[in-house]
């Protein structure tokens, strides 16, 4: 199935939508491992600039303990770096960008310039409740409750109008990850081996 997968696919390139604790980075890291495919997940990038304590993770440091978004400006430069890197020509995940409307016309540029267009745009739903569960449960230093119902307002202010977004462009497909996460995996597989 896997290979199958693949090759259905070619260079995959998929942006995933969802809210913080959705299970976006477990789901992306195993799509990334079945279709062969970079993982690119921008919340990891920063985390990782943050502890380098250079000029980017000195500046951006505060806002992730917040839960507020870096600004796209700086977004733009991070990603347009990632995706110039020679093992994206090979196909994409893309976990955790955009995340604004500016976000997303960013990357059409990058790709239009590039030539390429996405694949698909996998949304990942959860109830709240459940979501506000499972973040507590992670234990990370963006994760007090304070801060979570934070992000969680930011991703439905500034986020969510992704999803209409991409429905706009014919590319969104709607995942329920209120399931066990195998389940939600083949979930995924499926709708791509549909959309392609
Ligand atoms: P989660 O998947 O739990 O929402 P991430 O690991 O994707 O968390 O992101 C952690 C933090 O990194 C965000 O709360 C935000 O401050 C910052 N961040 C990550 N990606 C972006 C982005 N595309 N634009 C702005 N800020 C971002």
């Amino acid at each position: 199935m896997d290979a199958e997968a693949r090759k259905m696919v070619g260079n995959l390139r998929l942006v995933l939508l969802g809210p913080p604790g959705s299970g976006k980075g477990t789901q992306a890291e195993r799509l990334a491992k079945t279709f062969q495919v970079s993982w690119i997940s921008t919340g990891e990038m920063l985390r990782q600039a943050v502890v380098a304590d250079g000029e980017l993770g000195q500046r951006i440091a505060g806002i992730l303990r917040s839960g507020n978004l870096v600004d796209d400006a700086t977004m733009a430069e991070v990603v347009s770096e990632r995706l110039t890197q020679p093992d994206v020509e090979a196909g994409f995940i893309l976990d955790g960008f955009p995340r604004t409307i500016s976000q997303a016309d960013t990357l059409s540029r990058i790709l239009r310039e590039a030539g390429e267009t996405l694949t698909c745009v996998l949304s990942i739903d959860v109830p709240e409740k459940e979501l506000v569960k499972r973040i507590l449960g992670r234990n990370r230093a963006d994760d007090r409750e304070i801060v979570i119902q934070n992000r969680l307002a930011v991703y439905r202010e500034k986020t969510e109008p992704l999803i209409e977004y991409y429905k706009g462009f014919g590319l969104l497909q709607s995942i329920n990850g209120d399931q066990p996460m195998d389940a939600v995996t083949e979930e995924m597989t499926a709708k791509l081996a549909v959309a392609v």
